[in-house]
């Protein structure tokens, strides 16, 4: 499986990093090995000294697609959860100062760790999902899907174009503002509506 997350696709946080909003999807991957198996600790890698989180929904891809047209999209996921794109800002500034690929500052090990999947009920509406992060019982990112830039239907029909969606992989679909730094001993708490999905403490 592969995990593909997009970029600057809240308005709010492409502005606080000072960055453009695209006028399409951009998305990078992430390997399989950037998930974090259940009850893990998330480890701060030792190659960087400023590692943030970026609270985002997380699209389950329920069956195989290419170049599968908006309309359809929805056919190709059925379950959502909240994960955290855990990003070394300053590996990624340096990548970004120097026009190079993010994946040292993007895909290491465990940067991808992924709550509880639910499936969506009849009266809930993908784009208008609230979701939360806590750390240490404090909010520090919240927003509702209704935000997002690219729809997930626009982004499942965008990437197809040009990767073929399997069963199992993962759509990481952007964070909104409120990215900031994590430290040891930190406990984040991911929250779709007021339910809690996903747990985990930084060592
Ligand atoms: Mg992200």
């Amino acid at each position: 499986m592969k995990i593909i997350c997009i970029g600057r696709n809240y308005a709010d946080h492409a502005k606080e990093m000072k960055s453009e909003v695209p006028t399409e999807p951009v998305f990078f991957l992430k390997p399989d090995t950037a998930l974090l198996p259940k009850r893990n600790p998330f480890f701060i890698p030792s190659f960087s000294n400023d590692v943030h989180h970026e609270l985002e929904l997380v699209v389950r891809i329920s069956r195989v697609g290419k170049s599968i047209e908006e309309r359809f999209a929805h056919r190709y996921y059925n379950e959502v959860s909240v994960g955290i794109d855990f990003t070394a800002r300053d590996i990624q500034a340096l990548c970004k100062s120097k026009g190079l690929p993010w994946e040292k500052a993007k895909a290491f090990d465990g940067s991808a760790p992924v709550g509880k999947f639910v499936i969506l009920k009849d009266d809930q509406n993908i784009q208008d999902l609230d979701i939360t992060l806590k750390i240490n019982d404090q909010i520090v990112q919240e927003v509702n899907t209704s935000k997002m830039i690219f729809s997930v239907t626009q982004i499942i029909s965008y990437v197809s174009q040009f990767i073929t969606l399997k069963i199992g992989d993962l759509i990481f679909t952007g964070t909104p503002a409120g990215v900031g730094p994590v430290k040891i001993n930190d406990k984040l708490e991911g929250f779709i509506g007021e339910e809690s999905l996903l747990k985990l403490n930084v060592k």
